[in-house]
């Protein structure tokens, strides 16, 4: 067994993002199969929400009670749908009988006041002192209500610093080469730890691996655009895609190749597909200069980056700031191998004019 630092850290931070993954890749695949539900229709990601957070926060909770939770969800809706907290119920109970095991690491959830108390173990403000984990339950919400990519997300942020962040991509395949191209297993669980690097296993094999026995990854060294891949979200309402192609063709892309040199995902799984290589910068320009970040999009992805050999940082190539409280007070998002970060922040400063 690994004796590094955080060991039980992430040994409850995998059991738990796996059990919300299982969970949530259920509801995911019966949106994409039954095909019924619109649009319009919130339901499953507002359940699966309330759910994985639940269930993670208690994780928490019970092995680290001094901690504070930074999660996205309140109770306060769920509590007040009946409909809805019986749903949350059943789907809660039903992945702890799937994943029974887990239960004496993370515990169990057995009645709908519990649930609604672990939902609300989220509602730590942040802060530059102490222990404090961020969770997105389900970050790429579009994603998933999309059948598409989408994450379950958690940070520890030790006196501000990011320490340790697990995301399962539940509906990621192993091999990302372009939106048209992707091959491998589906379901992917990425995690990093401060000072050890990070690390690849697959999100369904059930229980905790080592991190001896999971595969080491690393981000690339290329420097040349016409090596260069670039990861960006998929909704526009996000990032700015038209200053994301500014930026590209200042980089010094081929307008007839930078299409297939960019790759389109939903969520912190771009982070992933990064820090594993397959990937060289992420651009994240915002669309508009009064909003700010939240740090549970964000946490657990910036820490992969860095130890798989990157860089993150805001418009200005700053370091993001994970001790402000529940929002990052800086302007857009950067990530790049080390190589290219800087000459990518000179040409997004070009392109702002900042
Ligand atoms: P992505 O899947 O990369 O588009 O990012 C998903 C996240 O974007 C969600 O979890 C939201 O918290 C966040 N988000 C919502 N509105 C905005 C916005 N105007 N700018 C940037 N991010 C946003
Ligand atoms: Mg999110």
């Amino acid at each position: 067994m690994s004796t590094h630092p955080y060991h039980k850290e992430l040994q409850i931070a995998t059991l738990a993002v796996k059990r919300a993954s299982i969970l949530t890749k259920q509801l995911s695949d019966s949106i994409s199969k039954e095909g019924t539900i619109t649009k319009d229709d919130k339901s499953p990601v507002t359940i699966g929400d309330f759910a994985s957070q639940a269930i993670i926060n208690n994780a928490i909770k019970l092995n680290f009670p001094k901690d504070e939770i930074v999660g996205e969800e309140d109770s306060e809706e769920l509590q007040n749908n009946k409909e809805l907290s019986n749903k949350v119920m059943e789907l809660i109970q039903n992945v702890q009988n799937e994943t029974k095991e887990y239960d004496d690491q993370i515990g169990d959830l057995t009645n709908i006041e519990s649930v609604y108390k672990s939902i609300d173990f989220g509602d730590s403000q942040g802060g530059s002192k102490g222990r404090i984990w961020a969770l997105d339950p389900i970050d790429g919400t579009k994603g998933f209500l999309r059948g598409d990519q989408f994450a379950v997300c958690l940070a520890l942020i030790e006196d501000g610093e990011v320490v340790l962040g697990v995301i399962g991509c539940p509906n990621l395949p192993k091999s990302i080469i372009s939106n048209t191209k992707q091959s491998g297993v589906v379901g992917g669980l990425y995690s990093a730890i401060k000072g050890i690097g990070s690390s690849y296993s697959e999100l369904f094999t059930p229980g905790f691996v080592d991190l001896d026995k999971q595969e080491r990854i690393q981000m690339t060294n290329n420097t040349s655009p016409s090596d260069l891949k670039v990861v960006e979200g998929v909704e526009k309402g996000h990032s700015s895609h038209s200053t994301q192609a500014d930026i590209k063709s200042k980089i010094g892309f081929n307008p007839d190749t930078v299409k297939e040199q960019t790759i389109n995902l939903d969520s912190q799984v771009k982070y992933c597909t990064l820090a594993s290589g397959q990937a060289d910068i992420y651009l994240r320009l915002p669309i508009s200069d009064s909003y700010r970040e939240k740090i549970w999009d964000h946490a657990a992805g910036n820490i992969l980056v860095y130890e798989s050999g990157g860089k993150v940082g805001d418009v200005y190539g700053n370091p993001l700031d994970f001790g402000k409280g529940r929002l990052l007070q800086s302007k857009g998002v950067i990530a790049g191998n080390e190589k290219i970060f800087d000459k990518v922040i000179d040409a997004v400063k070009d392109v702002c004019k900042l």
